[in-house]
C-alpha cells in the first residue's frame, strides 16, 4: 500500500496546550497525526486498553466532582454521588480527598479564606501562535496562588518526571502571563506562584513545585521558541524511542507494534506514559 502523504501545515487558528505540546516533544509524528490530520484514535483492540479507558472515565467523573465541590455544592450530594457511582475507585478517591489532612491543610477550601476558581481557563499570545491551559483549580490567597492539579495514576510518578512535563511549565508560566486579572490586574510574582499535583490514589504525597523568575524567563522563552519551531515545520519524523510507541495509539497505524505495553516501571517514570497519554487525548476531546 502507498504511504499516505501528511500534511504539514498548521490549521488556522491553532491554538496550542500543554498536550499538543508534550505530543510534539515526545514524538513528531505524533503531533501530526493529532492535531494536523485529526486521525482518529484506532479502535479498543486489547484487554489492558480497556481497563485504562475505565480508569479514565472514573478520573472525569472525579474532575467533575471535585468541579462542583468547588463551585460550593453541598457535600453530602457529592458524597451521595460518589456512593451511587459503584465505583470503588471514585468512591476511595473521593475519600481520600476528604481527609483532614488534604481537604484542609493542603487545599484549604473555604474555610481559610482563599478565593478558588476552579476550571479556569487561561491563553496568552506567545511566538506568533496563542497557548492556552484549562487548570483544575487555582486558589489564591494575599497575592500568592497554588495551581491543583488532580491525577488519579494508579502509580504515582517521579518528581523528576513531572517536574520537566510540559504541564508543569506552561501552567506556571501562564499564569504569571496571563493571570493578572486574578491577582487584582497585578501579575503574580514567580516567587509567588506554585504548583501542587494531588495524587488521588497518594493523597499524602503530592509533588509540589514551587517557582522563581529565573524559570519563568526560561520557560517562556523555551515555549515561546518551540511554538515558532513547530509553526515552521516542514517535515514530522517518528520518534526514534520506540519505547514510546508502546504507549502510543498510533502504534499500529506507525507499523511500531499492535499490542499495548504492560506498563512496565523505567528509569524515566514511563510507567505513567499510558495514562498520560489518555489524559491527553481526553483533553483533545473536550
Ligand atoms: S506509534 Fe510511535 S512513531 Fe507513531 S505516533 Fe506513536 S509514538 Fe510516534
Amino acid at each position: 500500500m502507498p504511504e499516505k502523504i501528511l500534511h504539514s501545515q498548521l490549521p488556522a487558528p491553532f491554538i496550542f496546550s500543554q498536550s499538543s505540546l508534550q505530543d510534539y516533544v515526545d514524538c513528531n509524528r505524533r503531533f501530526q497525526l493529532r492535531y494536523i490530520e485529526h486521525l482518529q484514535w484506532p479502535a479498543v483492540e486489547t484487554a489492558p486498553v480497556l481497563e485504562n479507558e475505565r480508569r479514565q472515565i472514573e478520573g472525569q467523573q472525579f474532575h467533575r466532582m471535585l468541579h462542583q465541590y468547588f463551585l460550593g455544592l453541598p457535600i453530602d450530594k457529592i458524597n451521595a454521588m460518589a456512593k451511587n457511582s459503584n465505583s470503588q475507585n471514585l468512591a476511595r478517591w473521593w475519600d481520600h480527598f476528604q481527609t483532614e489532612r488534604f481537604a484542609n491543610q493542603i487545599v484549604g477550601t473555604f474555610h481559610d479564606e482563599r478565593t478558588t476558581f476552579p476550571e479556569q481557563t487561561l491563553s496568552a499570545p506567545l511566538g506568533g501562535q496563542r497557548i492556552t491551559a484549562k487548570y483544575d483549580l487555582i486558589a489564591i490567597k494575599d497575592g500568592r496562588a497554588t495551581i491543583y492539579d488532580w491525577k488519579t495514576y494508579h502509580k504515582r510518578p517521579r518528581d523528576e518526571w513531572m517536574a520537566i512535563r510540559l504541564q508543569t511549565r506552561v501552567y506556571l508560566s501562564l499564569l504569571i502571563a496571563a493571570g493578572a486579572h486574578l491577582n487584582g490586574g497585578q501579575p503574580f510574582a514567580p516567587e509567588n506562584v506554585e504548583m501542587v499535583y494531588w495524587y488521588a490514589e497518594f493523597p499524602s504525597e503530592p509533588s509540589r513545585f514551587p517557582y522563581d523568575k529565573q524559570h519563568h524567563d526560561q520557560d517562556w522563552a523555551g515555549l515561546s521558541n518551540l511554538l515558532r519551531e513547530i509553526s515552521a515545520k516542514q517535515s514530522f519524523p517518528l520518534t526514534e524511542d520506540e519505547k514510546k510507541c508502546g504507549f502510543c495509539p498510533f502504534r499500529s497505524y506507525c507499523e511500531r507494534g499492535i499490542r499495548a505495553e504492560a506498563g512496565e516501571e523505567s528509569e524515566t517514570g514511563a510507567d505513567s506514559d499510558w495514562e498520560l497519554n489518555l489524559e491527553q487525548i481526553q483533553e483533545i476531546e473536550f
